[in-house]
C-alpha cells in the first residue's frame, strides 16, 4: 500500500515536471511579447496596467492616448499622460501622438484642413522633434460604432490632404503611422494609392488589415512593401473585440481564427509574410484593463502563434515591433531592447 501511493507520488512529480517543462518551452519558444496596439485614458489605473502585462509576460506596450471621452469612468487622455506613463516605467511603454481626436471628425476636415487640424498637424511635428514619441496613431478613417455619439461611427478620407501631410511628417521624423480602416474596397483603392505616393511611409493597419479577407491582405502586402498589419483585438474571445465580429460585420470583413485555431488561408498569409504583423490586445477603456479581459487576449495570441513556425512567431510576438517602431533606438533603463 505504502510503495503504490510512493508510486504514485512520484509519477505525479514526474507528469508535473514534464508540463512544467514543455509549458517551459513553450514560454521559451515566444519569451515575452510586445503588445502593439494598446491605448490610454486618464481613467486607466497603471498598477493594474503593469499587472496584467507582467502576469501574461508582455515585456512591452505601444501606448496611443485615446483623447475620445469615453463613459462615465472613462475619461480621456493626452500624451503627455502618455509621457508621464512612458517615464515612470522605463522600457516598458512607448507612447505614439494620440489621433483619436474629436476634432478630427468631419471628412471635410481631412480634405481641407481647418485652424484646429492645422494646430493638431503643428503639435504633431513639435512632439515628434522632442524624440519621446515613436510614431501616430491611432488614425482612425473607417470606424464602425460600439457607443452612439458623434466619434463612433466614422468614415474619413484616406486619400486626403490631413492624410498626405501627415504622412509627409512621418517620412521626416521616420516613425510609422498606426490606422484603423475597415476594409471597404473603395477606401482600400484610396489607401493603396497613398501607400504608393508615400513608399517610405511605414504604414500598420490595424485590426489585421482592417478585417480584410486573406486575399486582399495578401495583394495589398504584396503590392506595397511599406504596409504593416497588426492583429490587435483580432482574438476570438469574450464578449467584445474585432476578432469575434464585433460590433458588425460587412460582406468585406473577416476573421482570423475560431476556438483558438487560425484559419488555414490567414495561416498562410502570415507565413508568407512574416515581417509584416503585430500583435496587440487593444485595450482602449479603462473597464476593460483587468486581468480577465488582457489575459485571455494574451493567451489566446499564444496559442495562435503556437501554429506558425517559430520564426514568424517570435517576429509577430516582438521582433517586427521592434523593427517597425524602430524601438532599438531605445538606449536607457534596461540597457535597451
Ligand atoms: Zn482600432
Amino acid at each position: 500500500m505504502r510503495i503504490c501511493s510512493r508510486n504514485i507520488v512520484v509519477t505525479v512529480m514526474i507528469l508535473v515536471t514534464l508540463v512544467m517543462v514543455r509549458e517551459g518551452v513553450a514560454a521559451e519558444r515566444y519569451g515575452s511579447m510586445i503588445d502593439a496596439h494598446g491605448h490610454l485614458g486618464a481613467s486607466f489605473d497603471w498598477d493594474t496596467i503593469i499587472h496584467v502585462m507582467d502576469r501574461n509576460n508582455v515585456s512591452r506596450q505601444i501606448v496611443m492616448p485615446r483623447y475620445y471621452p469615453g463613459r462615465s469612468g472613462d475619461s480621456a487622455g493626452t500624451d503627455e499622460l502618455a509621457l508621464e506613463l512612458a517615464s515612470k516605467y522605463p522600457g516598458r511603454f512607448f507612447p505614439l501622438v494620440g489621433m483619436q481626436k474629436p476634432e478630427l471628425t468631419g471628412a471635410n476636415k481631412w480634405h481641407n484642413p481647418n485652424e484646429t487640424v492645422e494646430s493638431i498637424l503643428n503639435e504633431t511635428e513639435a512632439k515628434l522633434s522632442t524624440g519621446h514619441f515613436w510614431g501616430i496613431g491611432e488614425v482612425i478613417v473607417k470606424h464602425f460604432a460600439y457607443t452612439s455619439g458623434r466619434h463612433a461611427e466614422l468614415d474619413n478620407p484616406i486619400y486626403s490632404s490631413f492624410m498626405k501631410r501627415l504622412s509627409q511628417i512621418a517620412i521626416r521624423f521616420d516613425v510609422p503611422i498606426v490606422l484603423h480602416m475597415e476594409g471597404e474596397p473603395n477606401s482600400v483603392k484610396d489607401f493603396a494609392r497613398l501607400l504608393k505616393e508615400n513608399s517610405r511611409v511605414r504604414y500598420a493597419w490595424a485590426h489585421s488589415c482592417g478585417r480584410s479577407k486573406a486575399s486582399v491582405i495578401r495583394a495589398m502586402l504584396k503590392n506595397h512593401p511599406n504596409l504593416y498589419c497588426d492583429l490587435a483585438s483580432m482574438t476570438n474571445v469574450g464578449k467584445s473585440g474585432y476578432g469575434i465580429g464585433w460590433p458588425r460585420m460587412e460582406e468585406y470583413t473577416a476573421l482570423i481564427e475560431k476556438n483558438g485555431v487560425l484559419f488555414p488561408k490567414m495561416r498562410e498569409v502570415y507565413e508568407a509574410f512574416p515581417n509584416r504583423f503585430m500583435i496587440g490586445m487593444d485595450v482602449a477603456h479603462a473597464r476593460g484593463m483587468n486581468h480577465k479581459n488582457y489575459g485571455r487576449r494574451a493567451k489566446r495570441f499564444r496559442e495562435l502563434l503556437a501554429q506558425l513556425s517559430p520564426q514568424t512567431a517570435a517576429a509577430f510576438a516582438k521582433g517586427n515591433a521592434i523593427r517597425i517602431f524602430k524601438l532599438d533606438r531605445y538606449v536607457k533603463g534596461d540597457g535597451g531592447i
